[in-house]
C-alpha cells in the first residue's frame, strides 16, 4: 500500500471498458494493476459517469488514497469532439451521446465526490496513450514518436521529440485511423467503418471493429471450420479469433496476417505524414497476458514487411517498440496530462 500523497488520477473511457490509473508528482505510475469495468455506453451518459466515479473510488480505496490526495483528474475518451469536452459522433459508441458535455459532468461528479473543485482535463484516448508511452521510449533516446493502438478501433498519436503532443485545433490531430486504406492491396472487399464515412478507412482493417466483416469474408473459404456450427454472435466469434490464431487456426491466422499487414500500411502513412523515429504498437495485441510471444513475433513480422515496402524514408532508421504500460497507457496519459497542466 502506498503512503498517502498528492496524486493525479486518469480515467480511460473506452468504447468497451473504462479503466483508472494514477501518477505521482514525479509522473510515475502509482500502481501497475489494471482495473476495468464495462463502459455501459448504451445505458446513457449518467451511467457512464457513474461507472467512472465507481472506478475512481475503487482505485483510491485499493491503493490507500482518498479524494483529498487527488490534485487533478484527466479523462481519455475517443473523439471526435464538437468542442473541447463535448462529444461528437464517435465511431464505436451510441449516436445518442453526440453533443454530451462530458467534461462538465465529470468535473461536477468529481467535485461532489471530493467535496471541493478539482481540476479536470481531457484529450483523445489514442493521443494520451502515445503521450504516456512516448515518455518511456524517449527517455534516453529522443526522437519523435508515432503510436498505433489497435483495439475496438485504431488509436493514433504523434508525440514530438520534446515529449509534447499537438492535439490539433479541434482535438483531432494525427487521426490516421480514418484515412483511406490502400484497398487495392487487399484481397477482400472494402470494409465499412463505424465513423460512417464511405472511403474505406483503415481502422476496420486493423482493429476489432473490422473482424466480423473479415470473418464473413474468409469463413466460406474454410468449410470445415467449427465457427460454421457456432451459435455465438458475430461479435463473440470475432472476439474468439485472437485465441484461435494463437492456437494455430489457419482462418484466424489469415485474418490477423491481413490486420498486421494493414497496420504496416498505416505505419507507412504515419512515416509519410510525420517522419517519426519511433513506432510504438499498443493495445491488447502486444499485451503479454493476452497474446503469446509467437503470435506477437508473427504479427510484427507481417506488419514490418508491409511498412518497409511503403515508407518514404530509410526503413532501417525506424525503431519499433511494444507499449510498456499495457492497457493502462490511456489512463496514465490522462493522469500525466492533468499533472502537466497543473505543474507546467
Ligand atoms: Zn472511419
Amino acid at each position: 500500500m502506498n503512503l498517502p500523497g498528492k496524486i493525479y488520477l486518469g480515467i480511460d473511457c473506452g468504447a468497451t471498458t473504462s479503466k483508472v490509473g494514477a501518477v505521482d508528482t514525479d509522473g510515475e505510475p502509482v500502481s501497475p494493476r489494471l482495473r476495468q469495468s464495462s463502459t455501459r455506453s448504451t445505458d446513457g451518459a449518467q451511467a457512464i459517469v457513474d461507472g467512472w466515479m465507481r472506478g475512481a473510488a475503487d482505485f483510491l480505496r485499493a491503493e490507500g488514497f482518498r479524494w483529498s490526495d487527488v490534485a487533478g483528474v484527466g479523462l481519455a475518451i475517443p473523439g471526435p469532439y464538437l468542442d473541447y469536452g463535448v462529444l461528437g459522433k464517435m465511431p464505436n459508441m451510441p449516436e445518442s451521446l453526440k453533443g454530451w458535455h462530458f467534461l462538465d459532468d465529470l468535473t461536477d461528479a468529481v467535485a461532489e465526490a471530493a467535496g471541493r473543485t478539482i481540476p479536470t482535463v481531457t484529450a483523445n484516448d489514442g493521443q494520451l496513450a502515445g503521450f504516456a508511452e512516448a515518455r518511456v521510449v524517449q527517455a534516453g533516446h529522443g526522437g519523435s514518436v508515432f503510436m498505433l493502438s489497435p483495439g475496438s478501433g485504431l488509436g493514433c498519436a504523434y508525440v514530438r521529440a520534446d515529449g509534447q503532443f499537438d492535439p490539433g485545433d479541434n482535438h483531432a490531430a494525427a487521426c490516421l485511423c480514418h484515412l483511406p486504406a490502400p484497398v487495392e492491396l487487399f484481397d477482400v472487399p472494402p470494409l465499412q467503418c463505424g465513423c460512417g464515412y464511405d472511403w474505406n478507412c483503415i481502422e476496420p482493417y486493423t482493429s476489432l471493429s473490422g473482424l466480423p466483416q473479415l470473418l464473413r469474408h474468409y469463413l466460406p473459404r474454410y468449410p470445415e471450420h467449427p465457427l460454421h456450427r457456432s451459435s455465438a454472435t458475430d461479435k463473440e466469434k470475432a472476439l474468439s479469433l485472437r485465441g484461435l490464431a494463437q492456437e494455430g487456426d489457419a482462418l484466424a491466422r489469415e485474418i490477423f496476417d491481413l490486420q498486421a499487414t494493414a497496420l504496416g500500411y498505416a505505419i507507412a502513412m504515419a512515416n509519410r505524414a510525420y517522419d517519426p523515429t519511433h513506432i510504438i504498437i499498443g493495445g491488447g495485441i502486444v499485451d503479454p497476458e493476452a497474446t503469446t510471444e509467437a503470435f506477437r513475433i508473427r504479427y510484427f513480422k507481417c506488419m514490418k514487411e508491409a511498412a518497409a515496402k511503403y515508407v518514404w524514408t530509410d526503413f532501417s532508421k525506424m525503431r519499433f517498440h511494444q507499449a510498456r504500460l499495457g492497457e493502462l497507457s490511456q489512463a496514465i496519459g490522462a493522469a500525466l496530462l492533468v499533472r502537466q497542466s497543473e505543474t507546467g
